[in-house]
């Protein structure tokens, strides 16, 4: 038996690496960067275990455009490296050095926050630069600056240079197919994107503000006079909201934070879910609920998921459940792998627990508010119940759940849980199959005389008129089959144990027999029934009912083989 081990040949691994590692070129940017937050961060570690000792100064990242060299910068002042660090960590592809430092440093403080882990981010420079410099210091006392250089090709050269301060510049010479990335506003695009969150303030470009002039001027108020001064604009918040404990934010700040997170959208959510997990997986996020409003297009992947305050994507569909797409907010957990497809985490075991997890936080969250303050989550239940709906549809474990609160309204005003609902109604709403017989409409105003007759009969009518309605009915009739759903124009009101006797007529036999043809000539026989009524002087004479199922059955046809999906268009 011969022994051997496989021969991995740059040269042919490195176009790949180059085409295929990111389906987006600009993810670049964030690779670089990340790689220059945890140099800094790293440098933290260090200093707190007492390894390193000397100055920490002001950690940060810079980003620097220069067009005329066409070059673009990522600067940090974090732990640099050696020339055999170098050798170690960039010219061993697939080799992290980030890895292998949480490995080492498991347990203390700040080395759970380091972003890398597969040791391929930094090659993806490669996808829009034709040319790669680092040129570092590393923090050790006494060392030799260097510069490593590369085109790619796969061959590289290190030399010595000057270099005074501690730390990384990576210096990317656009290449000609990836000019875009010389532009300022695109940077400033991609940064906003990605960075907007992490732990280590990035800087990118200028901005002007106003100061109070030093020389002591006053204005005419008598205020201090104020003159326009130029810093460094700094892209990121470097300590989100979900970072913090719910314990030191009040709902003020939880209400910035959606502002800060959506600058575009002025409504305010409804309510919010803070999750903080550590077991058995990290997970820490806010969620916000949005108002939903029946039959105004909903706002659908709004979610952002992070990895250590790195942006992922907002493209949560088909990682958590369908219906959790309609909630607003932040997802960040580090055991999200970075840098794989979406396929990938859809099957990740992970994945799979954190969804199942948030399904129950906020199926709780939704029980805790209606047991707390009923009257409250009534006056929320408009705009929270197409989420809920959808969510029982969607999602047995959902589903469980919310048979405890979710509501039906009547057109009376009232607010009833299935439970309460048919205790309400089982007296005077029984059919003959022992059925209790729920009555909706989902148009009070066109089905106005139908809501009548039966409200001056003793019925008792729910307005019903979410676009899933009819899904959402049939779903309660599969879990409960003790209820029968119908609406309000059906036949099924003469069918209810209380009439038993036809109803009386205003008419007399001979008006009917003249009338009846005439209305059955302008319907169709089969799908609709023509009666005669009168309960009360304002009632109309006349009334045309349509079996249940038949409607049903049309409705159905009408919506085709999109199922309760249909009922959200993208
Ligand atoms: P990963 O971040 O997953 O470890 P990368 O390919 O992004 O892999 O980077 C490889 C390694 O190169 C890093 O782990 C780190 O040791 C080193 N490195 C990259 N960028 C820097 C930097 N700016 N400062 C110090 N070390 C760096
Ligand atoms: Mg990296």
């Amino acid at each position: 038996m011969k022994k051997g081990q496989i021969n991995v040949q740059t040269e042919n691994i490195f176009p790949i690496i180059k085409k295929f590692l990111y389906s987006d070129h600009e993810i670049f940017l964030r690779e670089l960067v990340s790689n220059a937050v945890d140099a800094t961060q790293k440098l933290r570690v260090l200093s707190s275990s007492g390894e390193f000792k000397g100055e920490l100064g002001d950690l940060k990242v810079e980003v620097i455009l220069d067009k005329d060299a066409r070059t673009l910068t990522i600067r940090d002042n974090g732990v640099g490296m050696t020339a055999d660090e170098i050798d170690k960590y960039i010219n061993q592809i697939a080799f992290s050095g980030a890895e292998e430092f949480v490995q080492q440093y498991k347990g203390k403080e700040g080395a759970e926050q380091i972003i890398g882990h597969f040791g391929l981010g930094f090659y993806s420079a490669f996808m829009v630069a034709e040319r790669v410099q680092i040129q570092t210091l590393s923090r050790h006392e006494g060392s030799q600056s260097v510069q490593w250089e590369s085109n790619g090709n796969p061959e590289f050269t290190i030399e010595e240079i000057e270099k005074k301060d501690r730390g990384t510049d990576i210096v990317l010479y656009i290449a000609e197919d990836s000019l875009e990335f010389l532009e300022e506003s695109r940077i400033r695009g991609i940064l906003d994107k990605y960075c907007k969150f992490l732990p280590i303030p990035v800087v990118f470009g200028k901005e002007t503000i106003k100061q109070d002039d030093p020389s002591g001027e006053k204005d005419e108020e008598g205020n201090p006079k104020k003159i326009d001064v130029e810093q460094e604009r700094q892209i990121n918040n470097t300590a989100p909201a979900w970072t913090k404990s719910p314990s030191e934010l009040t709902d003020e700040d939880y209400k910035s934070f959606y502002h800060e997170l959506y600058p575009m959208t002025f409504e305010e959510p409804l309510f919010h879910i803070h999750l903080n997990v550590d077991y058995p997986f990290n997970l820490t996020g806010i969620l916000f609920f949005p108002k939903i409003k029946e039959n105004v297009e909903v706002q659908r992947n709004k979610i952002q998921l992070y990895s250590n305050q790195v942006f992922i994507t907002d493209s949560v569909e088909n990682i958590v459940p369908d219906f959790l797409t309609l909630l607003h907010g932040v997802i960040d957990s580090p055991d999200i792998p970075l840098n794989v497809s979406r396929s990938y985490l859809q099957a990740d075991s992970n994945v799979k627990k954190i969804s199942a997890h948030i399904t129950k936080k906020v199926a709780d969250k939704l029980r805790e508010m209606f047991n707390k303050d009923r009257k409250d989550f009534e006056s929320k239940w408009n705009d929270l119940k197409v989420f809920v709906e959808y969510g029982i549809l969607s999602e047995d474990k959902f589903a469980e759940k919310a048979e405890k609160f979710v509501l039906l309204n009547s057109t009376e005003g009232g607010f009833y849980t299935v439970e309460e609902y048919k205790e309400k109604i089982k007296a005077s709403q029984t059919d003959k199959n022992d059925k209790v017989v729920i009555l909706y409409t989902n148009d009070k105003d066109g089905q106005y005389s139908f809501v009548k007759s039966a409200k001056e009969r003793g019925y008792d009518v729910l307005e019903m008129n979410s676009p899933l309605t009819p899904h959402f009915i049939s779903k309660l009739e599969q879990t409960d089959t003790d209820i029968s759903f119908a609406r309000v124009d059906s036949d099924s009101l003469d069918r209810l144990i209380q009439k038993e006797e036809e109803l009386p007529s205003k008419l007399t036999k001979e008006q009917e027999e003249a009338i009846k043809p005439v209305f059955e000539e302008a319907v169709d026989k089969v799908k609709f029934t023509v009666q005669f009524q009168s309960m009360s002087e304002k009632d109309a004479p006349i009334i045309i009912t349509q079996p249940e199922f038949i409607r049903r059955m049309m409705e159905q046809q009408k919506l085709g083989g999109a199922g309760f999906m249909g009922a959200f268009p993208e």
